[in-house]
């Protein structure tokens, strides 16, 4: 059992969605993650205990923990407002145990009150594929044609945003997966179509979720002149060699990296007005191997979503520490 330090929450967690960011750390794809380490940094749960310091929360509430765990307050990138890319930032299940887990202790100055219309099932993948997703949905400014790669949990929920402020978006999928298009159209997306193919017009920006290298060229072949691509992923295959010419016309290549609590924040804010949906596979906590493995595989009918708390299935009879939680979804 954690204990709450400084500045910490004690949080008895409820759900846990999985990332692809899980992935690529226990398939060692990431450098220098904790060890031992429990992952999972898309947390909902409830405060158990906190620091006596901790103003702003009350035991019994409930909580998001995301990916960003902490930062040093004090760098120069966290001095210019991009604390995402602090120079001693910590991650939630990357340098600091997440929620694969029964309880886990987060600085409270990091974790987010959680729109109450969401259920915990249904607001786990708001804190990372909805937040992230929101950060890259932010850096292609004011695009009006969006092109988005790699129709997962991201691209899901960033469509309904992009929908919601009167962008167009075109969905690209896999090759041949016609089922990954037709539900980015009935998410609003104007055309779908495979990774290989062109749009039916030139993008003002594109957002790269899938971690696909070869897609950098691909998307950058698409782009009006000024155009923009965003790689929303933490981790890429490499990016093959491309023309100038493919560049040239002020077309710009850019990472984005972690979040900030302020993109957390506009998210949430903006989420219930959509209002933002999310799809979701609940496995119980004993599955989380099985849920990774079937992620890996791209079999997932939505984000997979770790019930450790055991709210979901009531029927295979509560444990000792869920005894005295409600539940809510
Ligand atoms: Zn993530
Ligand atoms: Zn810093």
């Amino acid at each position: 059992m954690p204990r709450p330090a400084s500045e910490q929450l004690l949080v008895r967690v409820s759900v846990c969605a999985v990332c692809r960011t899980d992935l690529h750390i226990v398939d060692g794809e990431l450098p220098n993650p904790k060890l031992s380490l429990i992952p999972g940094h898309q947390i909902v749960g409830r405060i158990e205990e906190m620091d006596a310091e901790v103003k702003h929360f009350s035991v019994g509430d409930r909580v998001g923990i995301p990916w960003l765990g902490g930062t040093d307050g004090e760098c120069r990138y966290c001095r210019s407002n991009r604390e995402n890319i602090c120079d001693r930032a910590l991650f939630t299940g990357y340098n600091i145990d997440g929620g694969y887990a029964e309880f886990v202790v987060a600085d409270a100055r990091f974790c987010f009150r959680l729109p109450d219309q969401y259920s915990d099932v249904d607001a786990a993948p708001l804190l990372c594929a909805g937040m992230l997703g929101y950060r890259s949905y932010r850096k292609t400014g004011d695009a009006r044609r969006l092109g988005i790669y790699g129709f997962g949990s991201a691209a899901r929920l960033i469509t309904q945003v992009a929908c919601f402020e009167g962008r167009e978006v075109f969905a690209f999928t896999r090759p041949g997966d016609e089922a990954g298009q037709e539900s980015a159209r009935k998410l609003g997306a104007v055309w779908a179509g495979g990774s290989d193919e062109m749009p039916p017009k030139r993008l003002d920006a594109a957002i790269i979720f899938a971690p696909v290298g070869a897609l950098v060229p691909a998307a950058l072949r698409a782009l009006a002149k000024g155009g923009v691509v965003v790689c929303g992923g933490i981790h890429m295959s490499d990016i093959p060699s491309f023309p100038y010419a493919d560049l040239w016309g002020e077309r710009v290549i850019c990472s984005v990296a972690n979040l900030t609590r302020r993109d957390g924040e506009e998210f949430l804010e903006i989420a219930p007005r959509v209002p933002v949906k999310t799809k979701t596979e609940t496995f119980p906590f004993e599955e989380a191997n099985a849920a990774l493995q079937k992620f890996r595989a791209g079999g997932l009918n939505g984000t997979a979503v770790l019930l450790v708390a055991n709210t979901g299935h009531p029927e295979r009879g509560e444990g000792p520490h869920t005894r005295s939680l409600e539940r809510t979804n």
